[in-house]
């Protein structure tokens, strides 16, 4: 029975897409019943970094070298003006598909598990989370969601309770390194220190450039206590 409504469900999917087609959201074609948002053809074409195999690791770690110890960095895909990744990024954040990141996080994650035991270096992730505001505005955290997608895959659990952030950065163009560390210094929060302590946390975020955000909640979650710290973003500038 079980199969039969598998195999009904499946086509009714594909009559579905005759009226409504379900287009990829980089090349337009009808996507398959089992392809979700990205066809495989653009799938395969998808600017991955490969810096959990050790492919052009160097760019990301320097971001925070002699600044603050991160046990890795790790981005999935590279970013680049009107390319791939930069749509899927506008999709996920201002096209409400926050799934998207949750389908993205799970093909990663899936790459983290086989190709570098990631699993087993880690206790919990948890997302960067978003100023109040910008959060109401856009009615869920997209960073959460990209989570979300790596722990159903490495089997790690997330939590969006452990961090907050407490005023608005303003923006941040125009300002030197130095200026963005001091924009954005004060307002990241270990809110539950009891749920990082002693823990070797995975923050995830959606797009590593200068690092400065990321190296604030890094130091926040050192001081709370937490064994080790690693990164991992849905993508990076080169
Ligand atoms: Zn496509």
């Amino acid at each position: 029975m079980k199969t039969i409504a598998k195999l009904f469900k499946a086509g009714l999917n594909d009559l579905l897409n005759l009226f409504y087609p379900n287009p990829c959201l980089l090349c337009r074609n009808t996507l398959q019943t089992h392809e979700e948002f990205v066809c495989t053809a653009c799938r395969l074409e998808l600017p991955e970094t490969g810096q959990h195999r050790g492919e052009a690791l160097i760019t990301n770690q320097l971001k925070f070298a002699g600044k603050v110890p991160v046990a890795f960095v790790y981005s999935y895909l590279y970013f680049t003006k009107k390319g791939k990744t930069q749509r899927l990024i506008h999709a996920l954040k201002y096209q409400e598909k926050k799934e998207i990141g949750c389908v993205l996080g799970r093909w990663y994650g899936y790459q983290l598990k086989t190709d570098c035991q990631l699993n087993e270096q880690l206790d919990l992730m948890v997302g960067v989370p978003l100023h109040p505001a910008r959060l109401r505005q856009r009615g869920y955290n997209q960073s959460d969601w990209f989570a979300r997608g790596l722990s159903e895959a490495l089997e790690i659990p997330w939590s969006d309770r452990a961090l907050s952030r407490t005023k608005f950065t303003l923006s941040q163009t125009g300002k030197d390194r130095m200026g963005r560390w001091e924009n954005v210094s004060d307002v990241f929060v270990v809110k539950e220190p009891d749920l990082v302590a002693n823990k070797r946390i995975l923050l995830v975020d959606d797009v590593l450039t200068t690092g400065a955000t990321l190296e604030a909640f890094t130091v926040a979650l050192r001081a709370a206590g937490c064994q080790s710290v690693g990164i991992v973003t849905l993508a990076a500038t080169r």
